[in-house]
C-alpha cells in the first residue's frame, strides 16, 4: 500500500456506508478503504425487507443489492462482514474491531472515520417483547425468522404494533400472505407523520380491507398461553390473540460508539454533525440513521430515517473527505408508503409540526381532485393538503393519498420545496399532460391556484375547524339532494345554478362561508359573489374535507357526490 494513500474506515455497510464508501473510491483511487458491518451482510435493500415477508419478493438474494466480492472487484473494497466496530480511540486515530465469528479483537488505525450504523428498532420495556413470536424488523435475517415462524406455526392472526411506515408495509404483507391482521396504535390516526385528516382515507381504507385497527390504544403487554398462542394487552384491556406479533415502533438512532467516544451528540438523540456530515471530531465524519439533521421548512433538528437522505449523506460525506465541497440542504421528511393499492406521501412539514415548530403564519388548502382527466375512463380520487406560509405563499408542506398519481404530485412538490418554491410557482408549473396521465390543469398546478388566489384575495379560505364558532352564514351551494344527504347543521341550502336570482336571501352584514362537494362550485360562488359586494370565503376542502375531520369509525357514505360535481 502507498504510504500517503488515506486509509478510510466506514462502519456499517448498508445504505449509507455503501454509497460513501463506493463513492470515497470514485473520488481517491488512491485510498485504502476498508467496510466492517456485523451483520451478515452488506448493501442490502432494507427497504424490500416486508415485501420478501409477504413473499412479493420471494427469493432472499434479491434483496442482495451489491455483495463483498462485488466490492472487492468493482471497486477495491475490503468489506468485512461479521466484524462489530465497539470502539474509537481519537487520540491514536484507531478502531477496536470484535470479529463475530472467532471472538477476536484487533485495531485498525484511520485517518477518516465514517459512522453509519444506522438506527435500533425501539423496544419499551414492557413484558412480554422477548417472547418467542414477537419480532421487529430490520436486517435480512429477522425476515428470515419472520417467515419461517409463519411457516413452521402455519401462523393466522398477526398483531401488527404500530401503524407508522414499517408498520403498515408489514399489515399489507400479512394480508397478501392470508393472514388475519389487527393493528395497534397509541396514536389517535394512523401514520403519524401526516394529519389526521389526511391519515384518516388510509384508517377507512384498512378497514374496508379487513384490517381491524385499535387507534389510540397502547402495548402494555404481551403474555403466552400453554398452547404458545400470543395474547396482546393494551392499555384499554383489550386482549387480542395473535401467533405473530410484529413491533413498528419506531427506531432511535444508534449512537452508542460515539456517545463512548465523547461525539457531540444533539437534542433530539441523534449525532450532531455540520453540513458537510462532520461530526464534532474533524476526522469523524456520520450519515443516516444515527445522524441528527436540520429540518428544511422548520430549521429545526431533527432525526428522519429514510433511504434517500441517508444514500445523500453518504456521498456528501465522500466528498467532504475527499476534500471537495459539498452541503447537504437538510431533511424534508418526504415518504410515501403503499397499503393494499392504495398510496398515502407527504414532504416538508405537516401541520401538527408547524404548531410544534411554533409557526402560525401559514395557510392551508385541501384538494380532492381526479388522479387524471375525469373524461378519461378510471379516475381516481386524490385526496391532498397544502401548507403555505403567508403572506409570502412559501411551500411548507403537502400530503396526499389516493390510488393513483399520489408520488409525482409529492414528488414534484418536494422538489419545489427544496427550491424554495411558492404556491405561485405551481400555479405556473409545466407538467406533462395526457388524458390518461393527468390534466391540463394538473391537481399540482390547482393546489398552487387556490392558494394564489387566497393570497391575493380573489376566493379567501375558511377553516373546517371554526365552522362551529363562526358568526357568519354558512352558504351550501350544493344541489338539493346533495344536501338532503348531508350538510353543515347551521348551513343553509342555495345551489348554485339559483345564486344570482337569489342573492337578495345573503345578509351583506355577515361574512358568507361558502361550501359544496370539494370546493370548486364554491369556489365559483364566492368569485360572484365578492364581486356583488359580499364578504365571502370558500370552505377549503368542501363537505369532503368536513367529513374527514370526524371520529375515526364514523361512516363515509355520505362524502361520495357525483362524479362530475365539484
Ligand atoms: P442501515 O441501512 O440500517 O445500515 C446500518 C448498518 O450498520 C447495519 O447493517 C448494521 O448492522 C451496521 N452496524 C451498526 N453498528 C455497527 C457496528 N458497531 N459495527 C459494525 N456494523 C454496525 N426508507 C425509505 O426511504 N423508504 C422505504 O421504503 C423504507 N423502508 C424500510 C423498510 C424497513 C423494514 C426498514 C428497516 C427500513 C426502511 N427504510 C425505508 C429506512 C431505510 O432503510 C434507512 O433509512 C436506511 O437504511 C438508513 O441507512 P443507514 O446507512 O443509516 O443504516
Amino acid at each position: 500500500m502507498n504510504a500517503k494513500s488515506k486509509r478510510i474506515l466506514v462502519v456499517g455497510g448498508v445504505a449509507g456506508g455503501a454509497t460513501c464508501a463506493a463513492r470515497s473510491r470514485r473520488l481517491d483511487e488512491s485510498a485504502e478503504i476498508v467496510v466492517f458491518d456485523r451483520g451478515p451482510f452488506v448493501s442490502f435493500a432494507n427497504c424490500g425487507l416486508p415485501y420478501h415477508v409477504g413473499d412479493v419478493i420471494p427469493k432472499e438474494k434479491s434483496l442482495l443489492v451489491a455483495t463483498p466480492e462485488l466490492f472487492r472487484d468493482r471497486f477495491r473494497i475490503e468489506v468485512r462482514t461479521r466484524n462489530e466496530v465497539t470502539a474509537i480511540d481519537r487520540k491514536a486515530q484507531e478502531i477496536e474491531v470484535r470479529e463475530l465469528t472467532s471472538g477476536r479483537v484487533y485495531r485498525e488505525r484511520y485517518d477518516a472515520l465514517v459512522l453509519a450504523p444506522g438506527a435500533a428498532p425501539m423496544k419499551p420495556p414492557l413484558p412480554g417483547l422477548d417472547l418467542p413470536g414477537v419480532f421487529t424488523l430490520r436486517t435480512i435475517p429477522d425476515s428470515r425468522l419472520i417467515r419461517d415462524w409463519i411457516s413452521s406455526r402455519n401462523a393466522r392472526r398477526v398483531v401488527v404494533v404500530g401503524a407508522g411506515f414499517i408498520g403498515l408495509e408489514m399489515v399489507e404483507n400479512f394480508v397478501h400472505r392470508g393472514l388475519e391482521v389487527s393493528v395497534i396504535e397509541l396514536a389517535d390516526q394512523v401514520l403519524p407523520p401526516l394529519d389526521p385528516e389526511i391519515a384518516r382515507t388510509v384508517a377507512d381504507w384498512l378497514t374496508t380491507k379487513g384490517v381491524s385497527l385499535r387507534l389510540g390504544e397502547g402495548l402494555a403487554a404481551i403474555e403466552t398461553d400453554a398452547s404458545g398462542t400470543l395474547r396482546v394487552r393494551t392499555n384499554k384491556g383489550t386482549e387480542l390473540r395473535a401467533d405473530l406479533v410484529l413491533l413498528g415502533l419506531g427506531v432511535r438512532p444508534e449512537t452508542k460508539l460515539a456517545l463512548d467516544a465523547g461525539l457531540e451528540i444533539g437534542q433530539r438523540g441523534g449525532i450532531r454533525v455540520d453540513d458537510a456530515m462532520r461530526t464534532s471530531d474533524a476526522r469523524i465524519w456520520a450519515i443516516g440513521d444515527a445522524v441528527e439533521v436540520r429540518d428544511l421548512v422548520t430549521k429545526q433538528w431533527t432525526v428522519i430515517p429514510l433511504a434517500g437522505p441517508a444514500n445523500r449523506q453518504g456521498r456528501i460525506a465522500a466528498d467532504s473527505i475527499a476534500g471537495r465541497e459539498a452541503r447537504f440542504r437538510g431533511v424534508q421528511g418526504t415518504a410515501v408508503c403503499g397499503i393494499l393499492g392504495l398510496t398515502a406521501a407527504i414532504t416538508g412539514a405537516s401541520e401538527k409540526s408547524l404548531v410544534r415548530a411554533g409557526v402560525t403564519t401559514f395557510e392551508k388548502v385541501y384538494l380532492h381532485p381526479g388522479h387524471h382527466a375525469g373524461y378519461y375512463p378510471g379516475a381516481k380520487p386524490l385526496h391532498m393538503k397544502l401548507l403555505f406560509s403567508t403572506p409570502d405563499g412559501r411551500i411548507l408542506g403537502a400530503q396526499a393519498v389516493g390510488e393513483e398519481g399520489i408520488d409525482k404530485r409529492i414528488d414534484v412538490i418536494a422538489m419545489a420545496i427544496q427550491k424554495g418554491g411558492t404556491v405561485h410557482d405551481l400555479e405556473e408549473a409545466e407538467l406533462c399532460y395526457a388524458p390518461q396521465y393527468g390534466s391540463a390543469k394538473d391537481p399540482v398546478n390547482l393546489l398552487g391556484m387556490v392558494a394564489a388566489n387566497a393570497l391575493r384575495g380573489d376566493a379567501p379560505l375558511a377553516r373546517w375547524e371554526d365552522v362551529d364558532e363562526t358568526e357568519a352564514f354558512v352558504l351550501d351551494v350544493r344541489q338539493p339532494d346533495e344536501f338532503a344527504e348531508g350538510h353543515v347543521p347551521a348551513a343553509t341550502n342555495v345551489p348554485l345554478p339559483e345564486l344570482r336570482r337569489r342573492l337578495d336571501e345573503l345578509p351583506r352584514d355577515r361574512e358568507i362561508w361558502a361550501y359544496c362537494r370539494v370546493g370548486q362550485r364554491s369556489y365559483y360562488a364566492t368569485r360572484l359573489l365578492q364581486q356583488k359586494g359580499f364578504r365571502v370565503r370558500n370552505l377549503t376542502g368542501g363537505y369532503q374535507s368536513f367529513l374527514a375531520r370526524r371520529p375515526a369509525g364514523a361512516p363515509t357514505t355520505a362524502c361520495h357526490g357525483g362524479a362530475r360535481r365539484g
